[in-house]
């Protein structure tokens, strides 16, 4: 069976621009009724239950580990690619688009890598705000480094630990957002199982792996 991976229509460039001005939005005193499940607390899952919660959904948050700070982003280590061209070496949406397509033979999902490398200019500013000391050139400007796969220089770092410090900085806004009520978080809880309905996922099976027991959760109005 093919995937549907729910790619938008319209131009390469304009899919997902278009597709964020036109998507139904949640009135916002709607939020609270509405459960979000987000399965995984690495650095994709961790920054999506946070700023989910700081939006004003109800959250809950699965990861295997006995901590969200244990997933394997933690190991990542030379930095992040962003086109915000602060070296003036000709960089742009396009190229990082580019770059990004080749550097993954070609295989990546167009649309979505596009979507990546416009947002990566504002996702560097996400991460200062989060506390994440990215290398600082001698004015107090964000430096950057010159790294595989890239035309220009483009990769945002710290030291050799980029994923650890990124890491530190989306569990730091999790573990806030926790502090807060907003998202409840279960470790050591490994997924078995989605459960869709018409097609839809609507919940999870989870293996408590310190009782052994399995454990349903439901992610519906
Ligand atoms: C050594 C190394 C160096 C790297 N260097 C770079 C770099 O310089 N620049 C760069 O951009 N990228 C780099 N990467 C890649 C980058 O780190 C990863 O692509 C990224 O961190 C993946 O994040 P993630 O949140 O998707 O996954 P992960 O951090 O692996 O998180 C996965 C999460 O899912 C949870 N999970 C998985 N299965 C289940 C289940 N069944 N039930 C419940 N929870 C589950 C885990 O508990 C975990 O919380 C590097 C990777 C490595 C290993």
């Amino acid at each position: 069976m093919a995937l549907d991976s729910k790619i938008p229509e319209g131009p390469l460039a304009d899919k997902w621009t278009k597709y964020k001005s036109s998507v139904k939005l949640v009135n916002p005193a709607n939020k609270r009724k509405l459960d979000v499940l987000v399965v995984g607390t690495g650095l994709a899952g961790a920054s999506a239950a946070a700023s989910l919660a700081e939006l004003g959904y109800k959250v809950k948050a699965f990861c295997f580990q006995d901590s969200p700070r244990r997933a394997h982003s933690i190991a990542a280590q030379g930095g992040i690619n962003s086109a915000k061209n602060y070296k003036n070496d000709g960089d742009s949406v396009h190229r990082l688009f580019y770059d990004t397509i080749k550097g993954g033979d070609f295989r990546a999902r167009e649309a979505n890598v596009h979507r990546l490398a416009e947002v990566s200019v504002d996702i560097i500013d996400q991460c200062v705000a989060q506390g994440v000391p990215f290398a600082r050139e001698y004015g107090g400007l964000l430096d950057n480094r010159s790294f595989g796969g890239a035309q220009v220089s483009r990769t945002f770092y710290a030291r050799g630990q980029t994923g650890q410090q990124l890491l530190i900085g989306a569990y730091q806004a999790l573990e806030r957002q926790i502090g807060l009520g907003n998202v409840e978080m279960y470790a050591r809880h490994e997924m078995v199982e989605v459960v869709t309905i018409d097609g839809k996922a609507r919940g999870v099976i989870c293996r408590n792996l310190v009782t052994g027991k399995l454990e349903r959760f439901l992610a519906m109005p």
